[in-house]
């Protein structure tokens, strides 16, 4: 049998975030120590799941709840999901309305697969998570970035969301905070990008699975300010809740005209067919939604101190230049001679890996159109590491 051939649509997909990895394992069989920035994964640090909710998940499992779950998702976590959302982010949605995932990543997975025909354009913010770029395309569709600004910490440009509207468009997505820029959208432009949606019967993505994890200005979420716009909203465990390897998150749908009946139906049709998420990690879900929250304020106050550590030591660099992240855990600074000393942002990503030991991310991997002459770094890496890093990075921009 000659080599067998596999299908467009999985060899073209990447993954930034993940794809650099391999240059990084090379030159550790060579012996050499890499420190990591590149995965938005605190568990890999020093944090951990909170004891409670970890205690919950071996109950669930002792206690025999290890058969497959609702397709849509246990009915108890789906109400506490609704408690959840109307007790942080004031919206007002029914367990109905809520279908439980394998992580948010399904629940990207999941819309795309409903919304997009061959040829639909969705837009997303440039820079974005991969994902919505990686899965726009596998349907067939065609990503198309809406320009945030740099200079304005990186907000939606509204005028360019209008531009770029097309006879083709069918969604818009809303990453907030965001990944990879770290930036918390003002209201008044989420509003903006809502009447947008309205004028062209658009529907909103919205990806608030940093809803918990701001710095200083408050997050109001998409569905709040929606009232009579129909919005999917997208959460999960992962970070809040320091579970990014137990893969439980949701979608929700806030529908008050009821435009989203026929998507709700077939997004659910869609969780038949994976039968179920892991029903253990659900009840455990269940108790960190439901159980004591300080935890969660004790991760962003440490994280708040890594991001102040970070922006700091980047800012002091030669040929750097870093935006403050209001949430999320990403610093995404510009790479001054990207163009000139170095080709491309993967070029100065493989020469810092090489030479300082520091694995990031190319800025290009997140949209090459706005993403581009950057580079990707997290803050939840614990002090040593990021420390250590900042030092190779400073030796390695002085050179
Ligand atoms: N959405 C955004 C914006 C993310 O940053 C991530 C992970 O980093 C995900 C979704 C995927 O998260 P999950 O672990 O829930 O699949």
């Amino acid at each position: 049998m000659k080599p067998f051939k596999v299908s467009k649509r999985t060899r073209t997909i990447e993954y930034a975030i993940r794809d650099v990895i391999g240059f990084a394992k090379d030159l550790e069989k060579q012996g050499k120590k890499i420190l990591y920035l590149n995965i938005g994964d605190p568990v890999k640090y020093d944090f951990d799941t909170p004891s409670h909710i970890k205690k919950a998940l071996c109950d669930a499992v002792n206690s025999g709840s290890n058969f497959y779950g609702a397709s849509e998702g246990e009915k108890e976590l789906r109400e506490a999901i609704c408690e959840k959302e109307k007790r942080t982010n004031r919206i007002d949605i029914a367990p109905d309305d809520v279908v439980v995932t394998s992580g948010v990543s399904e629940a990207i997975q999941m819309s795309m697969a409903a919304i997009v025909e061959k040829g639909d354009e969705i837009m997303m913010p440039g820079p974005t998570y991969p994902s919505y770029m990686s899965y726009a395309q596998f349907y067939e569709g065609k990503p198309v970035f809406y320009r945030t600004v740099e200079a304005e910490g990186w907000q939606p440009d509204t005028d360019d969301i209008r531009e770029k509207i097309s006879k083709k468009t069918r969604a818009i997505i809303i990453i907030n905070p965001n990944n990879p820029t770290g930036a918390l959208y003002d209201e008044k432009t989420v509003r903006e990008i809502l009447n947008i949606a309205a004028e062209h019967e658009l529907l909103i993505l919205s990806d608030e699975i940093y809803d918990r994890i701001v710095y200083g200005k408050r997050f109001v979420s998409t569905s709040y300010l929606a009232k009579d716009i129909p919005v999917v909203g997208l959460n999960g465990f992962s970070k809040a809740y320091l579970a990014t390897g137990w893969r439980l998150g949701y979608l929700y749908f806030h529908d008050p005209t009821g435009k989203l009946a026929e998507l709700k139906e077939c997004v659910k049709k869609e969780t038949r067919i994976r039968l179920s998420s892991c029903t253990p990690v659900q009840k455990a879900g269940i108790t960190a939604l439901k159980g004591p929250q300080e935890c969660v304020k004790e991760m962003v106050d440490k994280l708040r101190l890594r991001r102040d550590y970070t922006v700091k030591r980047l800012c002091e660099m030669n040929g750097i230049g870093c935006t403050q992240p209001e949430g999320a855990f990403y610093v995404f600074p510009r790479i001054q001679k990207i163009g000139s000393k170095w080709k491309t942002d993967m070029e100065f990503v493989l020469d810092v890996l090489n030479k300082a030991g520091v694995l990031l991310v190319p800025g290009s991997g997140f949209g090459a159109a706005y993403g581009s002459g950057h580079v990707r770094a997290v803050f939840c890496a614990d002090m040593n590491t990021l420390e250590k890093s900042m030092d190779n990075l400073e030796a390695f921009m002085k050179k």
